[in-house]
């Protein structure tokens, strides 16, 4: 399988690399940056492993943009791939329907939290985010309450790149520029318990933090239509985490004020928390329940937003009272992708995933434990299959680096000459690795990621 195709020329990262920048203008990346560091092209996955043109492997340790559970080129998921192929590949689901995407509608409604029982389908994470909200609202205006127009969310959060998504963020990173042409938003403080006092639990922390939201709750609702929120995990705004009594008391809030609650575990969805979603720990539902990356196992792109009989209901009407939900994409229910996310679901079952990944967190807080000593960490955070370390320049008061220096860069950098995929989000060192990752490969992370940290703190 690694074996060069023989028909085709030798190809190299260098060369490679030089086509690539010709022509493409990739993701979340200043292109100039690779005037000094390179780019790399990935001639096969397998495994944790992915190899590039030059013989060098590296561990997928962020799952790739924490897509991928099952590895790369995974034979089963394959297999499931190209038997849909041979089936059906895509058809309009307007009108037509097809079994894979009735299949894992039923799947869906059956293994998330009770109320939900509707699946729509998108075809990436923001577009679900896009949406749960257009529903939500239009939810309400269909109920006669036009004036619930308004989202709330939290300080440093992450729905992803396009207006609506981009909107209920809170990551200026990725926002500010744009901020001008977005709608705004009522955005409360957030249950991230990295600011927690010394003495303070999590539980303690983000419970104090639910005051913002039930002030701002208490005045607006009249106005707002729903929360969004990450269940336990703000990936993108560093990993940082809190405790899920702070989901069980938003849903009663949003009971009591009558707002919807959007639930985004497009990141954290399917296992990475340690249960299949991060609402089952605050025994909750949502009622939109935004799912995405992961629902593939990182094969194709397909999201699904669940909701309630109740949302779906206000839209159920005579096509002339122009209630119903007039949003669609091209690829919406894409056969090959429900193929695949039937695949994954099913790996799920074969492999005991949920219960063998309580072993793998366990063995990876424990090979990254050390780290909390370091003098430039200011704590090493887990929950289940995500866990980070962030640099700080001052450990005692908890004072980053300045981003300029760029510190997160050296970690990625030393990463890459050791076999090692880190990418750091800012100075943030994490682990979300595929499920399938074993105790050499974690163990070797951990080894790399703290000569890493060693390096970029000096
Ligand atoms: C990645 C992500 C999104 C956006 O998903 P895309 O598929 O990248 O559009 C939305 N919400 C959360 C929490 C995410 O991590």
């Amino acid at each position: 399988m690694n074996q060069p195709d023989k028909r085709m020329k030798p190809e190299n990262n260098q060369e490679l690399m030089q086509r690539d920048l010709a022509v493409l203008w990739h993701p979340c990346t200043q292109m100039k940056d690779h005037e000094s560091y390179p780019l790399i092209p990935i001639k096969n996955g397998n495994g944790v492993w992915l190899h590039d043109f030059d013989g060098n492997r590296y561990i997928d340790a962020i799952s790739s943009w924490w897509v991928n559970i099952f590895g790369h080129a995974n034979p089963t998921i394959n297999a499931a791939l190209s038997e849909q192929a041979s089936q059906l590949e895509h058809v309009i689901f307007a009108g037509f329907s097809h079994e894979p995407g009735i299949r894992l509608a039923e799947r869906l409604v059956a293994m998330t939290p009770d109320k939900l029982n509707r699946v729509f389908y998108g075809d990436n994470g923001s577009s679900a985010v896009e949406i749960a909200l257009k529903m939500s609202f239009h939810y309400w205006k269909n109920q006669g309450k036009p004036k619930k127009t308004q989202f709330v969310n939290l300080v440093n959060s992450y729905h992803g790149e396009t207006f609506g998504a981009l909107a209920v963020g809170d990551v200026a990173l990725y926002k500010e520029t744009y901020e001008p042409l977005l709608m705004t938003c009522r955005t409360v403080e957030s249950p991230d318990c990295f600011y927690r006092e010394e003495q303070e639990s999590w539980e303690q922390y983000s419970l104090r933090k639910l005051d913002s939201m039930r002030c701002e709750l208490e005045k607006h609702h009249e106005t707002i239509a729903a929360v969004v929120i990450e269940p336990l995990i703000q990936c993108a705004g560093n990993m940082r985490m809190y405790h899920p009594v702070y989901l069980r008391q938003l849903r009663k809030l949003c009971d009591e004020f009558d707002v919807h609650l959007i639930a985004d575990e497009i990141a954290v969805g399917f296992g990475r928390t340690g249960t299949m979603f991060g609402c089952e720990q605050a025994e909750i539902s949502p009622d939109f329940l935004c799912v995405g990356k992961g629902l593939t196992a990182g094969y194709l792109p397909l999201s699904a937003v669940l909701t309630t009989q109740s949302v779906y209901d206000a839209f159920y009407d005579d096509y002339e009272t122009l209630r119903a939900f007039l949003h669609s994409h091209s690829y919406t229910g894409n056969p090959l992708a429900c193929g695949v996310a039937l695949a994954t679901l099913d790996m799920f079952e074969s492999e005991n995933t949920i219960v063998e990944n309580q072993t793998t967190a366990k063995f990876m807080g424990e090979a990254f434990a050390h780290l909390n000593d370091h003098p430039h960490v200011a704590e090493v955070r887990q929950t289940g299959m995500v866990l980070a370390a962030e640099m700080v320049s001052d450990k005692k008061n908890r004072i980053p680096y300045p981003w300029q220096e760029r510190r997160g860069l050296k970690v990625y950098q030393h990463g890459l000459k050791n076999e090692c995929l880190l990418r750091p989000i800012g100075n943030v060192v994490y682990l979300m690795p595929p499920y399938v990752i074993d105790r050499e490969q974690i163990n070797h992370l951990a080894k790399i990621a703290t000569e890493g940290i060693e390096l970029a703190t000096r």
